[in-house]
């Protein structure tokens, strides 16, 4: 089968598109015939070896299609089964074998396009919301990156729960489809410096919360950008990782909170995993969530795929398709 492969860290010109072996699957693991993988911020540490793994790996956390084969044991699903999954290592490529209890099954209004969409980014925006930081009705966040795969879902889920939602993002196309997703308040924070501008619109208050993926470049003014014992959710590092921190800063910046999730902690049974899944494709086939997909990309243009997404030139989602 065809996939694409890391054999040494590097720029997006690493990715080998190549032949191996479709893989069989064992005691408790399923089979999927991909149909639509997704590409996330992960494959670009992963290439790079910013999140070290074993080469050589088939890249890709995300994927849909239907399963073609079980191992032993397996429970959760049968051939036939159209489904979705992330945060397992291996999706681009024309078959990935996925432990079983990680698929969860597409319903009929949502095609594998929307499950490899919505799953990795989809169950981001879900945890991070309902449980990193549980936001309520009348507070107050900040999304940084806020037109991008995980930022657009952000919005939308914030906004759902009844919170004033400031984002940013780099240029003017983005800030329109941030507003468009239903964010209250867009800040280029290329241009402007985003914490004053926070202050500014909140009056001095500050925040209740700031969900912050880019890292390095804003950490610091995300912490100033919030209320007396407000939450900074670090939960991505677009701009590179952020330097050691002295902890001292946060008493003197008003008894803060810096928590630093995974997805792999917040879906980690089969029971969590369906709820926030299920969730997801129940607010999408009523309409009430849009799911973005900016570009789809041949499995063989992976490398171009990577390039766009790290040059901040795509918005929403970005596929993959064998
Ligand atoms: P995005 O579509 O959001 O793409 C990244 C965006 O980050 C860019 O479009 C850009 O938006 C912004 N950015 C800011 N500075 C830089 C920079 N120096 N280089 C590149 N991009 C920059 O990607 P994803 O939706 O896939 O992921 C968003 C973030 O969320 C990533 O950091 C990812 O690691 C993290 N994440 C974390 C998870 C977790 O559980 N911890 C799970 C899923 C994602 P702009 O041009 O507007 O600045």
């Amino acid at each position: 089968m065809k996939s694409v492969r890391v054999h040494q860290y590097g720029a997006p010109e690493v990715l080998r598109y190549e032949e191996i072996p479709v893989p069989e699957p064992g005691a408790g693991e399923a089979r999927v015939k991909i149909e639509a993988a997704g590409l996330n911020y992960i494959d670009i540490y992963q290439r790079t070896g910013l999140y070290p793994l074993k080469a050589p790996f088939t890249l890709g956390m995300e994927g849909a299609g239907v399963v073609d084969a079980v191992g032993a044991n397996v429970t959760e699903v049968r051939k036939g089964d159209r489904v979705a999954y992330a945060m397992h290592l291996g999706s681009y490529a024309e078959y990935a074998v996925v432990p079983a209890w990680r698929l969860a099954p597409l319903p009929q209004a949502i095609d594998s396009r929307a499950g490899a969409a919505a799953m990795l980014q989809g169950m981001t925006a879900h945890y991070l919301t309902r449980n990193t930081y549980p936001l309520k009705k009348g507070e107050s966040a900040l999304i940084h990156a806020a037109a991008g795969g995980v930022g657009l879902l952000l919005i939308q889920i914030a906004k759902r729960l009844g919170a004033t939602v400031f984002g940013t993002v780099s240029t003017e196309e983005k800030a329109k489809l941030a507003k468009e997703a239903g964010a209250d308040e867009v800040i280029l924070y290329t241009k402007a410096d985003f914490a004053a501008e926070v202050k500014r619109l909140t009056s001095g208050a500050g925040l209740h919360v700031v969900y912050d993926s880019v890292g390095k470049d804003t950490f610091e003014k995300s912490l100033d950008c919030l209320r007396p014992r407000g939450y900074l959710v670090l939960f991505g590092n677009s701009s590179g990782p952020v330097p050691p921190f002295e902890l001292g800063k946060l008493a003197q910046k008003g008894s803060l909170f810096v928590t630093r999730p995974t997805l792999l902690h917040y879906a980690a049974s089969r029971e969590e995993l369906l709820q926030r899944s299920g969730d997801l494709f129940n607010w999408i086939a009523k309409g009430e969530l849009k799911l973005r997909i900016d570009k789809t990309f041949a499995l063989k243009e992976a490398a171009e795929a990577h390039q766009q997404l790290e040059a901040r030139k795509t918005t929403g989602k970005v596929l993959l398709q064998p």
